[in-house]
């Protein structure tokens, strides 16, 4: 604490991110990061950039980044806003889009950033409480609200829901902007993006994705939004008051090359997936309970076995996984997918303590 800290910095309870031990030779399933490599097509597009042209500052408006994401999806690019990862696009989000006086509206469980934004933007808010199965009710988010946001699937219980009840949410949420959170779209749940194209754009629909789980990019740092235009030139504002140059070029050019790569994506999210279908089926030889995922990790519970208890011993053998100690999921592990000799040295040593 400082006398020289703005008063807000003290009421802040800033996100913690999952841990990136500097250990070798750990199996590390804590953060959801890809267990396989980007576009090689990136890695040369980035090594590319590394040149004298360093010294110039890169394009401010990252236009030919939001021309490859709009080919991809079959957007305007006026519809497409890029930020230095997606948390600087939600930050973004939460200032320009989201402060409004009614309260912003998302699940009691979700993504620990949303509450720290709303305490940084100070943005009121409220918490609609998953159903027992902790999954998402959108019913209840049929009230006067400042906007509404949740990851599809949501983090981090994997579950998700389908475009048509969000589509239903969307006829009856008029008044307000509905962000749709797509990081771990690409391991099996439906995109809103199709909602987006042409005429028939709904002017409050506004759906964000990563580079840093599906394109195993974690490192560079590179995230989008794409909606209605009008929602898009709010949120340019917002970063042109706060950085005009939020990606440098190594990022938009590696980040080109992988939104051009979509083989990659798809070879690679279908071998997360074949695994993780693998290895819930170990698990629930094992005892476990695992809610059903379409996203690259799983949430999963022993019933004889405390979830502080599980991550203490597979951390002391090396292997890295989430324990959230927070009411209502502190029985759970998330489990990131990782290769399938990662999944099988999980397995073993699970094997090991509960036996
Ligand atoms: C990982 C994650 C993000 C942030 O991703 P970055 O682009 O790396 O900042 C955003 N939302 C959810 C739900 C995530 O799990």
């Amino acid at each position: 604490m400082s006398r020289f800290w703005s008063p807000v910095v003290q009421t802040l309870t800033p996100y913690t991110p999952g841990e990136q031990p500097q250990m070798q030779r750990l199996v590390k399933l804590n953060t959801n990061e890809s267990p396989y490599g980007p576009s090689p097509k990136a890695l040369a597009a980035i090594c590319s950039q590394a040149s004298d042209d360093l010294r110039l500052y890169p394009d401010p408006e990252s236009t030919a980044l939001k021309q490859a994401i709009a080919t991809l999806h079959g957007l305007n690019p006026n519809q497409v806003f890029v930020g230095n990862g997606s948390d600087e696009v939600l930050a973004h989000v939460f200032a320009g889009l989201l402060k409004h006086d009614k309260p912003v509206c998302f699940p009691d469980i979700t993504y620990s950033f949303y509450p720290v934004y709303c305490k940084l933007f100070d943005i009121a808010y409220s918490n609609i409480p998953l159903g027992k199965d902790f999954e998402i009710h959108l019913e209840d988010y049929k009230r006067p609200n400042g906007g509404i946001i949740f990851p599809n699937p949501n983090a981090p219980t994997g579950r998700s829901i389908t475009r048509s009840e969000i589509e239903k949410l969307l006829a009856s949420n008029r008044d307000s902007v509905l962000v749709i959170d797509e990081a771990y779209v690409d391991y099996g749940t439906q995109s809103c993006i199709p909602l987006l194209k042409g005429a028939a754009c709904p002017e409050n629909l506004l759906v964000v994705h990563t580079l840093s789980k599906s394109r195993a990019l974690a490192g560079l740092r590179v995230g989008f939004a794409v909606g209605h235009a009008t929602l898009i030139e709010g949120l340019e504002r917002v970063k042109n008051s706060f950085n005009s140059y939020p990606l440098g070029r190594l990022a938009q050019a590696g980040a080109i090359a992988a939104i051009e790569d979509q083989a990659h994506l798809e070879e690679t999210s279908a071998k997360v997936i074949h695994t993780r279908t693998k290895l819930v089926d170990q698990l629930k030889l094992l005892g476990f309970e695992t809610l059903p995922s379409t996203a690259n990790f799983i949430f999963t519970r022993h019933p004889k076995h405390a979830g502080g208890k599980l991550y203490q011993l597979l951390r002391e053998r090396g292997i890295i996984v989430r324990h959230f100690k927070l009411p209502r999921i502190e029985e759970f592990l998330r489990i990131t997918i990782g290769t399938d000799e990662q999944c099988n040295e999980l397995v073993l040593a699970l094997k090991e303590i509960i036996s």
